[in-house]
């Protein structure tokens, strides 16, 4: 799914703890949360970082932010089909890296996202 948006080589890593994750591999992850991207560093590919499992929190509370961003019809499928939402969560990543835009442009990322989910 990931690989078919990405115009070069992603590697997707899932861990319980991602700031854990970030300190044991010598990279700056601003707080602790649920999915991160890395770029490229030297020859080690570009990286999607996703937390499992996510609590019920982490996942309401994401889709919370994704539909007062005003993404509700997509927000009320994913509170029924948690697959798409942890779809959308890769390939919001995947905009970060695909688009070199920063984590402030969460919006964006989103809407990246939900025009490749269905393919
Ligand atoms: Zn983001």
């Amino acid at each position: 799914m990931v690989q078919r948006h990405a115009t070069s080589p992603v590697n997707v890593v899932f861990t319980p703890d991602i700031a854990t994750w970030a300190i044991s591999n010598r990279i700056g992850v601003e707080g602790n949360p649920i999915a991160t991207s890395i770029p490229q560093i030297a020859e080690i590919p570009r990286r999607i970082v996703l937390k499992e499992p996510i609590t019920e929190n982490e996942f309401l509370g994401a889709i919370g932010r994704l539909e007062i961003s005003g993404e509700w019809a997509v927000g009320s499928r994913m509170r029924r089909e948690p697959k798409l939402f942890f779809t959308h969560l890769a390939l919001h990543e995947l905009a970060h890296l695909e688009n070199n835009w920063p984590q402030e442009n969460e919006n964006e990322c989103d809407a990246w996202a939900i025009a490749r989910l269905e393919d």
